[in-house]
């Protein structure tokens, strides 16, 4: 039997039709949401991802300032202007773009973000708070898949989950929420032996590989949940995922396709933590002016 699609489109499009109102209603208490974009050089894939986000800003209306800096910026020059993003009351989210180039410290600047605004979820504070359960903004695109995954009302609680892909955007984080729901999580990586004796035990497959073809119909084990995180364009064009779709979703249960599936989800996740950032700096749960993370009471 074919598996059911997880269509993220859909999900992505409800879960906007709900910004409208929480909007509406920071608008009444004189707040209207703002997103930083910091982009560095002018890689074409950085830049479609960005003016997707600026895009999806706008139709939910958050407002976006775009910051470009030359590919040759001074980590100096990016501190300096997150500094200034900081203390900016009308800024309640700042996303720096990555990759950033060789010259710049990725990490000295991603936790240059005060962690109040860190929406991408990136910062040492919000990866530390996902440990133990208590993160103020998740990472974006794990965040999306575990709401595609409630969408199947499938309760990962005990369910073998594995993870192919560690990197510190997606797998991690991924293996991480889902630990925390409870599930028994196995982490596969490029050096992992033999994957597929790993795979073939899941009942929820979730792929962060960035390997076109990786993950074959023998590797997956009748009825599983397969989440296809992979985003890869082919030389003929065509973007696929990790997953070979085909095959896979006759054995699957349930399938996320690409595209349709988690990228719709992780712009619309960075628009979500936007506003809840919005509303915790409306409601006075966030410190302003921002403090940095060791100097921020408990909560
Ligand atoms: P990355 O390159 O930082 O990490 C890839 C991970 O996969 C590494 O841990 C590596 O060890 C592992 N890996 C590579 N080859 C493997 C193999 N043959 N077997 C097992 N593991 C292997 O990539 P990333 O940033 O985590 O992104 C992964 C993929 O997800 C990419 O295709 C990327 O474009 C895509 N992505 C999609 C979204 C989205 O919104 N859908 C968001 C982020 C990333």
């Amino acid at each position: 039997m074919s598996a059911r699609i997880i269509d993220g489109k859909h999900l992505a499009r409800r879960l906007r039709g709900r910004f409208r109102e929480r909007v509406m209603a920071l608008a009444t208490r004189g707040v209207v949401p703002g997103l930083a974009v910091i982009l560095v050089g002018d890689s074409p894939a950085s830049q479609v991802y960005v003016a997707n986000k600026v895009k999806a800003c706008e139709e939910s209306g958050v407002r976006s300032f775009m910051h470009r800096f030359p590919a040759d910026v001074a980590e100096t020059e990016l501190l300096d202007r997150i500094a200034a993003f900081n203390l900016d009351a009308a800024m309640h989210g700042i996303l720096v773009q990555l990759p950033l180039p060789p010259q710049v410290d990725v990490r000295r600047v991603l936790e240059s973000i005060v962690v109040d605004k860190d929406v991408d979820g990136f910062h040492l504070y919000n990866v530390g708070a996902l440990v133990v359960g208590n993160s103020i903004f998740p990472p974006c695109t794990p965040y999306g898949v575990q709401l595609l995954l409630e969408t199947t009302g499938i309760d990962v609680a005990g369910k073998n989950v594995v993870v192919v892909g560690a990197s510190n955007i997606v797998g991690k984080p991924m293996a991480l929420m889902l630990l925390q729901k409870e599930a028994t999580v196995t982490i596969c990586h490029a050096k992992t032996r033999d994957l597929a004796r790993h795979t073939i035990d899941a009942d929820i497959l979730v792929v962060a590989a960035g390997k076109p073809g990786l993950i074959k119909e023998e590797m997956v084990k009748e009825g599983a949940i397969v989440i296809d995180v992979g985003i890869n364009r082919l030389p003929d064009g065509r973007i696929v995922g990790d997953v070979d779709f085909d095959v896979v979703r006759e054995r699957a249960s349930w399938i996320t396709p690409v595209p349709g599936g988690v990228g719709p989800m992780t712009v619309t996740m960075l628009i979500e933590n936007t506003l809840r950032s919005a509303e915790r700096f409306a409601n006075g749960e966030a410190f302003h002016p921002p403090q940095p993370f060791w100097q921020v009471p408990a909560r």
